[in-house]
């Protein structure tokens, strides 16, 4: 079992590793206290073979329910994304830095909450483990939360963007928006603005498949 001071999921990691033995797993990780307010833990999806992986932030209300990722209005807002980029997600692979769903209860109403720093790393062992078995040529993080889970570090999007960077196992990283920005931001000129941002970043990552490694502050 975890301490509760240096909460992790490693103890809970399978010692033989592949996609489903981890996701198996996963449902019975107590690496910190989210498992219990949430319906179900919800782990990566996509094709050992992608060579494009996306980190979310953590499930929302609807991939609780569903127990797949970007599976909500974010999800779509991920979808129309990806098809102006040209990219089909079923030959992505899709998770997030936090695998259950973080809420909390104001007068009946069901709200999702930011993970915090702690979550983030504790759900960290889950994140290398996806990374090792897919083994991408690029790294996508949609938003703050995936970026730290990603670098280890606090980032902002406006110091991280335009530039490659590199996830903390060496994959080249690019860091853009989450795409529930592109539908909850105030204003339709600035939605519009960071969406238009995301498909951008979607391209680049698009193009750079086919193109030599990318160095990291190229
Ligand atoms: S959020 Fe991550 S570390 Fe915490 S219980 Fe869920 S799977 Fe385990």
């Amino acid at each position: 079992m975890a301490r509760s001071d240096h909460p992790s999921a490693r103890p809970f990691l399978p010692d033989k590793r592949n996609l489903k033995s981890l996701a198996e797993a996963a449902e019975g990780c107590q690496g910190c206290p989210l498992y219990k307010g949430a319906t179900q833990v919800v782990f990566g999806e996509g094709p050992r073979d992608a060579r494009l992986l996306l980190v979310g932030e953590a499930p929302g209300q609807q991939e609780d329910k569903s127990g797949r990722p970007f599976a909500g209005p974010a999800g779509e807002a991920l979808d129309r994304a990806l098809e102006e980029a040209g990219l089909d997600r079923a030959t992505l692979y899709i998770t997030n830095a936090v695998k259950h769903f973080k809420s909390e209860n104001v007068d009946g109403e069901i709200r999702g909450l930011k993970p915090r720093v702690s979550e983030i790393n504790a759900c960290n062992p889950w994140l290398q483990a996806e990374i090792e078995e897919i083994q991408p040529r690029i790294v996508i993080a949609l938003g703050t939360v995936a970026a730290r889970g990603l670098v280890g570090r606090a980032i902002t999007i406006g110091e991280a963007r335009e530039q490659w960077m590199q996830t903390k196992w060496g994959q080249p990283l690019i860091v853009s928006f989450h795409p529930s920005a592109s539908i909850q931001a105030p204003f339709q000129e600035r939605r519009d603005r960071i969406f238009d941002a995301l498909v951008y970043d979607l391209e680049r990552a698009r193009d750079a498949l086919n193109e030599p490694r990318p160095q990291p502050g190229a």
